[in-house]
């Protein structure tokens, strides 16, 4: 498995690219914005996109789903509890002056526990609401694809609509801070981590 990262857009969301080299199949996690800079990269590594995972579904992490899902047909996985803010991707859109077609359907409603298979590998997906209701986490080995959950010394905000920090807290402490010390945590935004560094000295987490 080979990992490759990019920062899109006016938010600087991480999406993250991970492919076979051996049989180019790929998947992206969280096409927030500029596809093109994201496709660049599939295709410097002659990638098929097969799948695009969402961690959830605010407009930083779910802008560029639409041309990506034309240009590749790949299929998008979501949580049924984000699919009011997916399904107004438009409204989102205005709020910061931009433009929205309406996003793609979602091929995959995905819950915690589901497993989603790519070539050899299982991505596991956790359930962590708080920053928003379908928020997960994605793991592939001791791999965690945090989204806006937990960051680098860092939390998500739950002032947005289907927030809260109760539930927040929860899904970290509960469902993150139980998996393997050693785990390296790829967050939405921000520099890598990992599970013991945010155990030891995330500021906002007492556990
Ligand atoms: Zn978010
Ligand atoms: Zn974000």
């Amino acid at each position: 498995m080979k990992l490759n990262s990019v920062v899109v857009g006016q938010f600087q969301t991480n999406c993250y690219i991970i492919g076979n080299k051996k049989t180019s199949g790929g998947i992206i996690i969280d096409p927030g914005d500029e596809a093109e800079n994201i496709l660049k990269i599939v295709d410097e590594n002659k990638y098929i996109i097969e799948n695009i995972l969402l961690t959830h579904a605010h407009i930083d992490h779910i802008g560029a789903c639409g041309k990506i899902k034309q240009l590749t047909n790949a299929k998008i996985f979501l949580h049924k509890d984000d699919l009011p803010l997916y399904e107004n991707l438009k409204k989102q859109g205005e709020q910061f002056g931009m433009v929205f077609d309406d996003p793609p359907e979602i091929d995959n409603f995905i819950k915690d526990g589901d497993s989603i298979k790519f070539e050899d590998l299982a991505i596991e997906v956790i359930h962590t609401p708080g920053h928003s209701p379908g928020s997960v986490c994605f793991k592939i080995g001791e791999i965690l694809f945090s989204g806006d959950t937990l960051f680098n010394s860092g939390i998500g905000r739950t002032d947005l609509w289907g927030g809260s920090t109760t539930e927040l807290l929860e899904s970290i402490t509960e469902k993150l801070f139980v998996l393997d010390d050693g785990t390296a945590v790829y967050p939405g935004h921000g520099p890598k981590t990992t599970i013991t560094h945010e155990k030891i000295s995330n500021p906002f987490i007492n556990s």
